[in-house]
């Protein structure tokens, strides 16, 4: 049985991007009140008392937009410095990363995940709903700034939207020809914006990697992640492209990670609801954490069910609620 041992904790639901595919504007998002968040506290006792215990060692600090989270660096050093930690990182959309790159990385962050789905400022500001002013350069700023700072493996995910991007592809393979970094196509999915979902639909992990092997080339990566990516690299480039290919492949029983929402419901399985336990509720009514412990416990052992589940009915689920919602 696959060890589960990775929790994706989200620090907020709010964003200051709309990315099209995740917080349409003009969605209704009920966000969450501010006294509904876990606390600072609740979140490391959780962590220390809870999932620690029962095997959790590798966490990622997700959202929303996890830099809009106050306390955000405070948060990573706490957890960093936890003895147990075995791998620390962050998935962000790098709008506020050029002030807070250093910091991060002085309170002991050193793997950073950025979303950036277009090279064209205009296709950028469309995908992220903005109007004002370009917000591409200050985040291609926040970007460099990782760099700069030292963050290993930089990591950029695309997603992929038929019509939207997909004419980028190749401009996006290409940024790893002499740069160390990480470039991942994510196949769109049917979350946050089944409208977008239903016009455009998704491209296959394999036709990109076919338009890429056309022009550049394209063999294995000896570098294999230990996430849903398959990993390959243009011969001779520094860095390395990823593929996650949820929608064309199932890789439910490679699965190794559990989500914890920012109101501290923590849920088994992405894309089906089952088995969900509201952690921060039962921590303020005053129950003992060796009982939550017990219940993870349980969940994980069931979780597997939950997982096989989905992959019998195909890329099909529960969806109430959108990425930012749930901690992407
Ligand atoms: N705000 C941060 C960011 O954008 O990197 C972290 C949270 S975001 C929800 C995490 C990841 O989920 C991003 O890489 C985003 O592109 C991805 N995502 C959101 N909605 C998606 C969808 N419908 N299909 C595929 N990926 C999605
Ligand atoms: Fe915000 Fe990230 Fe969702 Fe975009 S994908 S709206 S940046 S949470």
């Amino acid at each position: 049985m696959n060890t589960v041992d990775y929790l994706r904790i989200s620090l907020i639901d709010r964003c200051n991007f709309r990315c099209q595919y995740c917080m349409p504007e003009g969605a209704e998002l009920d966000y969450i009140l501010r006294q509904e968040l876990l606390s600072n506290e609740e979140l490391l006792t959780l962590l220390q008392e809870v999932f620690i215990p029962v095997g959790f060692r590798k966490f990622r600090l997700t959202g929303g937009e996890p830099l809009l989270r106050p306390g955000v660096v405070d948060l990573v050093r706490a957890i960093a410095f936890l003895p147990e930690t075995q791998d620390l990182a962050m998935t962000t959309n790098a709008f506020l990363l050029a002030d807070m790159a250093q910091d991060l990385y002085d309170a002991g962050l050193r793997r950073i995940n950025i979303s950036l789905d277009s090279l064209v400022a205009e296709t950028f500001d469309k995908i992220i709903g903005n109007r004002g002013r370009s917000r591409w350069q200050q985040t291609w700023e926040g970007i460099q700034a990782a760099y700069h700072v030292g963050f290993d493996p930089l990591k950029l995910n695309v997603v992929v939207i038929p019509g939207v991007n997909d004419q980028e592809v190749l401009d996006l393979a290409a940024l790893t020809l002499n740069r160390h970094w990480h470039v991942r196509f994510i196949e769109f999915m049917p979350i946050g914006n089944s409208q977008l979902f239903g016009e455009r639909a998704w491209v296959p992990s394999e036709e990109l990697r076919q338009r890429i092997r056309d022009v550049f080339g394209l063999i294995e990566s000896r570098v294999r992640g230990n996430g849903p990516a398959d990993v390959f690299q243009i011969p001779g480039a520094l860095g390395t492209l990823g593929f996650i290919s949820q929608m064309s492949e199932c890789f439910c029983d490679r699965c190794n990670r559990m989500r914890l929402s920012a109101d501290g419901w923590l849920r088994p399985c992405l894309l089906n609801e089952t088995g969900q336990i509201d952690l921060k509720t039962a921590l303020r009514q005053g129950v003992h954490t060796a009982d939550l412990r017990e219940q993870v416990s349980q969940l994980l052992m069931i979780k597997p069910e939950i997982n096989f589940k989905q992959r019998d009915s195909g890329t099909t689920g529960t969806y109430t609620r959108t990425m930012s919602q749930i901690g992407g």
